[in-house]
């Protein structure tokens, strides 16, 4: 696969295959191009192609080459899939369309708070940290409800959850995890699967899947 229009029909096409088994349909499964460390020449052949959804990990990164993307797509939609720090909230509810990590308190106050200035909402995933790692983002498992209901209470609209399984693991029982947690809260968004498993995370209900490496090839 040497060109991003292949690439993106061979993604396409495992996800189809993969959601009849699944009883799913393809169009219930956002494919998001996850574009971070590539640049403009890396990205505009996948809108030429059609994809229109893209995720960033890293606010900075994403607010030196989206903004001129956007004016001129105005219809693509940007997902910040990377944990974000309190003091960017503002920068990424001005940029970002839906953000995936939203895991503890500050952060929920902090976002709320810049939502209110812009008259913007933002919809956001509750990052799980699902494999209980120390050194990861999302909320415990076990502060799950209590941070959801406080979400709820502060008026940000919940897509759904989202998490990153530990690696070198099969992800497959996180992905189940994550799926039975969010139907335990009524959520119906699940934002799991990569590039090694997003094919998995489909079988398993994923609304979302962040592909980055199978679309762009391997990050420099
Ligand atoms: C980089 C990244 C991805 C995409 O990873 P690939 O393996 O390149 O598909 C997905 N989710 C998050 C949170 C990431 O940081």
């Amino acid at each position: 696969m040497d060109n991003a229009a292949a690439r993106l029909a061979e993604v396409h096409a495992n996800i189809a295959r993969v959601c009849k088994p699944a009883r799913r349909a393809p169009e219930d499964i956002t494919l998001i191009a996850v574009s971070k460390t590539h640049g403009p020449e890396a990205i505009q052949p996948l809108i030429d192609a059609g994809q229109r959804v893209f995720g960033e990990n890293r606010v900075q990164e994403a607010q030196g080459k989206w903004p001129a993307l956007k004016a001129a797509h105005p219809e693509i939609e940007l997902h910040l899939i990377g944990q974000l720090q309190s003091n960017k909230a503002r920068e990424a509810v001005a940029l970002f369309d839906c953000i995936h990590s939203l895991d503890r308190p500050s952060l929920l106050a902090a976002l709320t708070k810049a939502m209110d200035e812009a008259g913007r909402q933002v919809p956001c995933f509750v990052q799980v940290n699902i494999g209980n790692e120390p050194q990861k983002g999302g909320c415990p498992i076990a502060g799950l409800p209590a941070f959801l209901e406080q979400v709820r209470a502060a008026d940000v609209p919940v897509a759904g959850l989202m998490c990153i399984p530990p690696a070198d693991t099969e992800p497959a029982p996180f992905f189940a995890l994550l799926a039975k947690l969010a139907a335990d809260h009524g959520l119906s968004g699940l934002s799991m699967g990569m590039s090694g498993d997003y094919q998995t995370a489909v079988m398993l209900g994923a609304t979302h899947v962040r592909v980055g490496t199978a679309l762009f090839g391997a990050r420099g």
